[in-house]
Order: structure tokens, then sequence, then C-alpha cells
């Protein structure tokens, strides 16, 4: 452990290893960004992502050190970013699927239960459909696009070296961060890509604000507004390491929640249409991996833009003092 600064190398330049590079060199490390693919983000899970920062919402399926570290995710980018919206979140469901709006009610923590007139005074386009809604009021998203870009400038700004087309470890380092993703399960056996089917349209003359989650019992689906009547619709989770073109069958469920949402949107343009392969561990946990001059910071999974900067504030902790919070921190090389 030492307060000297290091020569670090990072590999991989998504959302991971940027938040690594930005942190490490506010530190006072002197950091180079190694990135395999010649064009910033062409290979990276990352610009597929919502981007929400819903550490709230997301504990109905995650684990309670989720929503610990969200919570710490979200100040950071606070800090960071001036584009991040903070206007909380909100999830519905059709009327003949309350009961699924109860549970995600007990599952959850923070929820607001808003009636009908709350919710016109929040998202107006949204009341005549919904009779109640829970809003989660701490929440935030981005679009992911724009803020990877503000961080790769960032990074730059900082003085990291950024060498793109690289896929070598850069030489003369005194310790390497790896954060390659998908790509790093050379070195993680146990490391698997969730495929993320998702659909951005525009649709300028709808006006929601917040991101919004529709329960359904087959397929739970959110709409994310990313400014300037852009919308992403997202987003399946299967259990394919397949990035390919999304098939049919996705693209109807993901329409139709927009679709049910607002029928607006019938009128929306389709811009995009791809698969984001999300890294993640078998038990859906972030993990970080000391080894010997080499740290593997991995598995964001679903919380890649959520949870990013605490987990490269957590690599600076780690090298100034030795702390290694135990949710995260992986010393077993059997677990990697
Ligand atoms: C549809 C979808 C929706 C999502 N929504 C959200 C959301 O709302 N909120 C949220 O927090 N998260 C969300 N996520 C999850 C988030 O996108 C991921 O957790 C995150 O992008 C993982 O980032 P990463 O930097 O670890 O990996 P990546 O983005 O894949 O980056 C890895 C980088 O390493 C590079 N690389 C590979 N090999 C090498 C090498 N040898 N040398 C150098 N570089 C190399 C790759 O080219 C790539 O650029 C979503 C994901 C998907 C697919």
């Amino acid at each position: 452990m030492t307060s000297t600064p290091l020569k670090i190398a990072i590999r991989g330049a998504g959302i991971t290893g940027l938040w690594q590079a930005l942190t490490l060199t506010r530190r006072g490390h002197q950091v180079i960004l190694a990135e395999r693919s010649a064009e910033p983000f062409a290979d990276a899970c990352s610009p597929y992502a919502g981007a929400m920062l819903a550490p709230r919402c997301e504990e109905e399926s995650a684990e309670a050190m989720i929503r610990e570290l969200g919570e710490r995710g979200i100040a950071l980018w606070k800090e960071t970013y001036p584009g991040l919206v903070a206007q909380g979140s909100l999830v519905v469901a059709p009327s003949r699927d309350r009961s699924l709006l109860d549970r995600f009610e007990r599952m959850t923590e923070g929820a607001g239960r808003l009636d009908a007139a709350a919710l016109a005074e929040l998202e107006p386009g949204l009341a005549p459909r919904f009779g109640t809604a829970l809003y989660y009021a701490g929440e935030a998203h981005l679009n992911p696009g724009a803020a990877l870009a503000f961080l790769l400038g960032k990074v730059q700004e900082a003085g990291v070296a950024v060498q793109f087309g690289m896929e070598t470890i850069p030489q003369g380092a005194d310790l390497v961060v790896d954060c390659r993703g998908l790509a790093a399960k050379d070195g993680l056996p146990t490391l698997r890509g969730v495929r993320g089917e998702r659909i951005v349209v525009r649709a300028p003359e709808i006006a929601i604000q917040r991101p919004v989650r529709l329960l359904h019992p087959r397929f739970p689906l959110y709409l994310v507004p990313w400014g300037d009547g852009l919308y992403m619709v997202g987003a399946t989770a299967i259990e394919r390491e397949d990035g390919g073109p999304v098939t049919l069958r996705s693209a109807l469920e993901l329409l139709s929640a927009a679709y049910v949402l607002d029928p607006a949107f019938g009128e929306a343009e389709i811009l995009a249409l791809g698969a984001g392969v999300r890294p993640a561990f078998s038990d859906n946990r972030p993990r970080i991996i000391p080894l010997n001059g080499y740290i593997y910071v991995n598995g964001l999974y679903r919380h890649g833009f959520l949870l990013a900067p605490v987990m490269a504030e957590l690599v600076a902790d780690y090298l100034e003092t030795g702390a290694t919070n135990p949710e995260v921190f992986v010393a077993d090389p059997a677990q990697r």
C-alpha cells in the first residue's frame, strides 16, 4: 500500500475503465488507458445501457449491496457530470397486474405511492392509463453516449494517455487494472455474458421526463428519456454471449411496452436496434480481484453506470490504505 504515485495501466475504455482512469489520475497516479478497439466504444457493452442510476428499483432483483454501493455511485456522478438528470424514477403496471406493483413496493425501499393526481402532476402523459405508480425520488439517469464522451474528454484533459487500437498490456507499469469486460474471461473463468437488447426511438411530441418501468408477468421493461425527444426502450436479459441483431420477438416486446406506456409512441421513429453483452459473474455481484500487481474490476452486470464510479473509488482507497470492502473484494482465486 502506498501514498507514492504509481504508473498504472488500465485495460479497457468502457464505463468501468473510464471511471478508473479518471479517479486514479485525480488521486495523483500516472495513468495509461489502453483500449483494443480503434474507435471509442466500438466494441463495448457500455453504449447499450439505459442508463438508469436506480439503486432502489434494482433491489427488486439485486442484493442490498447494489443499493448501498449505488447510492454512493449517484453521489459521485453528481460531483462530476453536469448532464446527470436527477428527477427520480417511476414504476407502473397495467391495472390487471396491480399485484406486481404491490410486490415491487415490498421488495424495495424508499418508494412513494402516487395516486392519479400526483402521477398527473409528475408525468401528465402517463396519468390517463395508470391510476397509481411508485416513485423513487432519489434515483437518476443519463444519456450513456453523452456521458461516455464526456468522461473520455475529462480523462484526456486530466492528462491520461489514451491509446486506441491497443490490445496488449502497456509496458513499464507498476500496476495493471483490467477493465476489459467480457474479454477478461481468459483470466476469469466464471465470468459470463448476458445479452441485453434495446431500441432507441425518437418521439418529440412525447414529454416523459424520467425513467419508467412497466411491470409485466413475463417481461418487465423500461423506458429512459435521453433528451431531445429520444427514448431508449429496454431491455431483455438473455443468457447468451451474443451481441448480434435484435430478434423479432424481442423487438415486438420492447416496442409494445412503449406503446402500452403511451400509444403516441406509435408515431415514433425507430433509430437503432441493438444488443450489448453484460459482463457478469454467476451471482451477478461485481468484483475487485487483486492479484500481485494486477487488479481485475469486472462483473458489473446490469449496474455498470451505477457502480463504475464507486468501484474506482474502492480501488483508489485500496491502493492508499489497503482497505478491502468485503462485499466486492475477492482474494480467493477460485472465485474468479
Ligand atoms: C441493454 C442494456 C441496458 C443496460 N442498462 C443499464 C442501466 O440502465 N444502468 C446501468 O448502470 N447499467 C446498465 N447496463 C449495464 C452496463 O452497460 C454494463 O454493466 C457496463 O457497460 C459494463 O461496462 P465495462 O466497462 O465493464 O465493459 P465494456 O463496456 O464492455 O468495456 C470493456 C472494454 O474493454 C475493451 N477491451 C476488450 N479487450 C481488450 C484488450 N485486450 N485490451 C484493451 N481493451 C480491451 C473493449 O473493447 C471495451 O471497450 C445495461 C447493459 C445493457 C446491455
